[in-house]
């Protein structure tokens, strides 16, 4: 089962949609987005760039960020 999920909703800046079969999947789809947008220079997706790589320094915010995204994954329709 598909399911799409859009950078804003992963807490980044644009619209761009990301589209996976688990959670995970478009967890690491942002992941690669919000680098690509740091090498380009955006600075609109700094802040979640940084979240994203602060992360695995705090695991317990972590553990919310990536369990709010799973429920919203789990609750989305699919396509
Ligand atoms: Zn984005």
């Amino acid at each position: 089962m598909v399911k799409t999920m859009s950078c804003r909703q992963l807490g980044g800046a644009c619209e761009l949609e990301h589209r996976g079969g688990t959670a995970d999947e478009i967890i690491v789809a942002q992941d690669r987005h919000l680098e690509e947008a740091e090498q380009a220079g955006d600075a609109t997706h700094q802040e979640a760039r940084d979240a994203m790589r602060g992360r695995w320094r705090r695991p317990r915010k972590s553990l919310d960020w990536y369990n709010g995204v799973k429920r919203t994954f789990a609750e989305l329709p699919e396509g």
